[in-house]
């Protein structure tokens, strides 16, 4: 469906076409090259990493990163519950176990209190998980100050998935920079864009190679193409690196629109039976999407109607993704809540809440007439 109003479009800042046509005149149309050279380091850079590796997908990036922490058939893997598909599918081509975690309701992200409980009993059952998938959601970091250390107490290694969170920090630490190995997307609809994409950052020049290697077939080094291990065909292309090279020119200014559309909303909403996640104290939140969360024994309003409402008008908006542990395909996979509820926090959040227009192209105008549409919803 064509929407007039998007969720979150690609919005190009000028500067991209100038590093594609570098690819062109260089002819490097390839993956690798400059761009790809470049537009890593500038990234990595931009979250206090050492080395970031370009791929053509972020849920590739957490593919090589199981793959580094040497995830194999019949380990476990810990997982946010609260998120999208692609921070657990690369779980499941290593044939490996997901176990989701709950989330809290202040931060929306892994609730400390359900890994503690899922941690205790991995380690009583002899099974501790291979690695801790913990995602910053809609742009909020988690909360790794309580996260990282339990994960530490029992030797358990963090993945950061900041797919959502480029340009967040928490308390003044980028995003991207937690746990041993971490995750970025530029997927279309991310904060910035390479139409399809992701990097791997890690802080260790070794894993930064070995990622490199698998991600281009796993070539070693011979006159003659020789393998040794299986490969795969994730690098990056230097035309679409260079597409991210000049969207990291405005990602600060992507950053600012992002906070003053959440700003605007939080001040045309705040008298409605609703609250929009907002960064608690000492988070400072990308806002990709601001997301309103109803409270749903105030109202007759539900998250379908009004995004059914926003539809007729050609507005997008969305569910707040649906849990892991209640998807079909992962119905088997073990769960551990926040408190004392079959589905945990995690469901009472995708019942209650929707992902509103936050798209950087939105005229202040626009976002008003998304206001006013939401507001006779109640
Ligand atoms: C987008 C996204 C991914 C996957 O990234 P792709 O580049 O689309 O493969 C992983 N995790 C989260 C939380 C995401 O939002």
């Amino acid at each position: 469906m064509a929407y007039r109003i998007y969720l979150s479009s690609p919005h190009m800042g000028g500067r991209e076409m100038h590093y594609i046509e570098q690819a062109f005149a260089g002819n490097w149309i390839a993956p690798l090259g400059e761009n790809v050279d470049a537009f890593e380091a500038e990234t990595a850079a931009r979250v206090g990493r050492a080395h970031g590796v370009a791929v053509s997908a972020g849920t590739h990036a957490i593919h090589l990163a199981l793959k580094l922490l040497a995830v194999e058939a019949g380990d476990t893997v810990f997982c946010s519950a609260l998120t999208f598909a692609g921070s657990c599918n690369a779980i499941c081509y290593e044939r490996a176990r997901p176990v989701f975690i709950d989330c809290d309701e202040t931060t929306w992200n892994m609730s400390p209190v359900a890994l503690r409980a899922a941690l205790r009993r991995a380690a009583a059952e002899g099974r501790l998980p291979r690695a801790v998938i913990i995602v910053d959601l809609y742009g909020q970091s988690a909360d790794y100050d309580a996260l990282i250390p339990l994960c530490r107490e029992y030797g358990v290694p963090v993945i950061e998935d900041a797919a959502e969170a480029l340009g967040a920090a928490l308390r003044g630490r980028p995003c991207g920079s937690f746990g041993e190995l971490a995750v970025l997307s530029f997927n279309g609809n991310k904060i910035i864009t390479t139409s399809g994409g992701g990097m791997l950052l890690t802080g260790d020049s070794g894993q930064a190679a070995k990622a490199r290697f698998w991600a281009t077939q796993a070539r070693d080094p011979a006159p003659w193409y020789e393998h040794t291990e299986i490969g795969y065909n994730y690098r990056l292309s230097n035309v679409l690196a260079g597409i991210g090279r000049g969207q990291l020119l405005c990602l600060e200014e992507r950053l600012a629109q992002k906070k003053a559309i959440h700003a605007r909303y939080a001040a045309g909403l705040r008298d409605v039976p609703a609250a929009l996640m907002t960064a608690p104290a000492g988070f400072d939140s990308a806002y990709w999407l601001s997301v309103l969360r109803l409270e749903l024994a105030a109202t007759r309003a539900r998250p379908a109607d009004i995004i059914a409402a926003l539809a007729e008008r050609g507005i997008e908006a969305r569910h707040v993704w649906k849990p892991m542990h209640m998807q079909p395909v992962f119905a088997d996979a073990p769960f551990y809540p926040h408190a004392e509820e079959p589905d945990g926090t995690a469901a009472r959040l995708f019942a209650a809440g929707l992902c509103l227009p936050s798209d950087t192209k939105m005229t202040a105008g626009e976002q008003q007439e998304v206001i006013d549409i939401i507001r006779a919803c109640f």
